[in-house]
């Protein structure tokens, strides 16, 4: 292999019933800045059926130029004909960075794609980086259960890939004044590359939580008390158009869904406002929420460690604060 014949950064742009997800926006936006520092191009690479609308929003959020595969075989995820549109680009463009977001569908593609291209690849990261001397891509991810971050080189290999969570890169702002080039990229699908047949999708009914996306949360722990008392936390986020979400001690012990967790093994959020409640502000919490831009934090212990990542700390019963802002916020509804 010879390194120096890969250029540039490839961004997987994962769709879902024709919707660019948000963590390919968030990747757009990093591919924009490793590409600048290393002076190459971003490409953004789409697969799925009719989808050709709206490619350009792709260009305003960082790309030079968008590759589509545009095929019913793509109509829906499935591992064997995604993996296959994937390498063959991959293998024609010859990029030297491929980004691809750690949501379900890429952590059972990345891996696949890796393996068939003969290269590595850095699952989950947290932050990524270029080493200016070797141009080599520096990925960083939590590793030993969170205690440490490691950062690791693919320097012999090409591509250097990477996964990266959502909700861990921003998004750059749109630039409708920007250009580029939108290709289409064809594929001769085989009757063995279809080895998977779709006979019905059966979309989950629950209510659809997106703890990721929302601009206000309001965050439960144990402190709370019980689980009764997350429908006053809920009251407080619907007042505030927001959604509730919890550490990982309440999702374990059963009194709300694991969607809602925040965390080093939950998801990785950064809203606007974001109002901890009973909750202790262990190093595997944080990991997930201290990006928020502002911090209430309600704990009846002033020496709990969410204080020293909270803008406004209130030391407090939660099950008594709660009701006050609740008291408060509906005088301004009115
Ligand atoms: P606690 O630590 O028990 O804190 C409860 C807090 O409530 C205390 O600070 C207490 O002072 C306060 N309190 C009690 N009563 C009241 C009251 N009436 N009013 C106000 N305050 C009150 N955790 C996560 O959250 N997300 C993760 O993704 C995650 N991943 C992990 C991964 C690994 C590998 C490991 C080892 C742990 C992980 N954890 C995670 C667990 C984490 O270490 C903590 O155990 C957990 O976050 C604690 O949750 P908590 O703050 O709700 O509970």
């Amino acid at each position: 292999m010879n390194i120096s014949d890969y250029k540039g950064v490839l961004v997987f742009v994962e769709q879902r019933d024709n919707k660019i997800q948000r963590v390919s926006l968030e990747l757009l936006g990093k591919a924009r800045d490793i590409a600048d520092k290393l002076n190459e191009k971003v490409t953004a690479v789409i697969l799925g059926n009719n989808i050709k609308n709206n490619l350009e929003e792709l260009i305003y959020h960082g790309a030079d130029e968008v590759i589509y595969v545009d095929h019913q075989n793509l109509d829906i995820y499935i591992t064997e004909p995604y993996t296959k549109a994937l390498c063959e680009v991959i293998n024609d463009k010859k990029p030297e960075i491929v980004l691809i977001g750690a949501t379900a569908i890429g952590r059972d593609l990345a891996p696949r794609v890796s393996a068939r291209i003969y290269t590595g690849l850095t699952a989950d990261c947290t932050s990524l980086d270029i080493e200016e001397e070797t141009r080599n891509l520096l990925m960083t991810r939590p590793a030993f259960g969170g205690n440490i971050m490691a950062t690791i080189i693919c320097p012999e290999h090409r591509p250097q890939m990477s996964t990266v969570r959502p909700g861990v890169m921003e998004i750059k702002e749109r630039d409708t004044s920007r250009k580029g080039d939108i290709k289409e990229f064809f594929i001769d699908f085989t009757k063995e590359d279809i080895n998977v047949e779709i006979l019905e999708v059966v979309k989950e009914t629950k209510e659809k939580v997106n703890i990721e996306e929302a601009k206000i949360l309001v965050s439960g722990g144990r402190g709370i008390g019980k689980p009764e008392n997350f429908a006053l936390l809920k009251e407080l986020a619907m007042l505030l158009d927001g959604q509730v979400s919890a550490s990982r001690a309440v999702v374990d012990a059963g009194w709300i869904d694991k969607d809602h967790q925040v965390g080093q093994t939950g998801k990785t959020v950064r809203p606007n406002l974001y109002i901890a409640c009973g909750i202790s502000g262990a190093i595997q919490h944080l990991a997930g929420m201290e990006e928020s831009e502002f911090i209430v934090a309600i704990n009846k212990d002033s020496e709990a460690p969410i204080f020293e990542v909270a803008d406004v700390g209130i030391v407090g019963d939660v099950n008594k604060v709660v009701p006050l802002l609740i008291e408060e916020l509906k005088q301004y509804k009115l």
